[in-house]
């Protein structure tokens, strides 16, 4: 038999394959047009999906009581970041009681790794992996998340306060 007498023959046999395939994809959608519930997709963005509490999304930058940041400018969360992600200026805070806060607190969303190493590091709650996993952007510069957004974005009305308390810790003299 020649070399081309075979291929013909072997091109034969991916018909019942090719038809077989398309059978089981018209099953598909013919179960999924009349039974919306066995659907393996959802019609995002009308819908979106519900992730775990423990889901790691977008970060969140806590605050306190009186809305100003939680964050102590300890540079604990960029120490231990493996994507090297955060970048933080820190500034002498005008109150006694606290030392240091972040003038400016940068996250590289695209290098983040979402390994929440930085909430583990933050020993006050400064900062959080919160719920929200859709990272649009138009442009390089969206991807820098700042101050402004990380802790005072519409998603967060106002922002979420830290657990930490500042009148609690002073009573304990922390
Ligand atoms: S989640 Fe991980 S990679 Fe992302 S900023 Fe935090 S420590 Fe860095
Ligand atoms: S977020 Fe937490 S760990 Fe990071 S600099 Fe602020 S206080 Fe320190």
């Amino acid at each position: 038999m020649s070399i081309v007498q075979n291929s013909a023959q072997k091109s034969k046999w991916y018909l019942p394959g090719v038809i077989g395939g398309l059978g089981i994809t018209m099953k598909h959608l013919l179960k999924n047009l009349i039974s919306k519930k066995s659907m393996q997709t959802i019609n995002y963005p009308e819908e979106k999906y519900e992730y775990g509490p423990r889901f790691k999304g977008n970060h969140i930058l806590t605050v306190k009581k009186d809305g100003s940041l939680r964050c102590t400018a300890c540079m604990l969360c960029a120490t231990n970041c493996p994507a090297e992600c955060i970048k933080i200026t820190a500034s002498e805070n005008p109150d006694p009681k606290v030392e240091k806060f972040p003038i400016s607190y940068e996250i590289d969303i695209l290098r983040c790794v979402f390994c929440g190493f930085c909430e583990e590091a933050c020993p006050v709650d400064a900062i959080r992996l919160g719920p929200e996993w859709q990272t649009p952007g138009l442009s390089g510069s969206n991807f820098t998340y700042d101050i402004n957004h990380l802790a005072y974005r519409p998603a967060l009305k106002g922002g979420i306060q830290s657990h930490v308390d500042d009148e609690e810790r002073h009573k304990e003299g922390i």
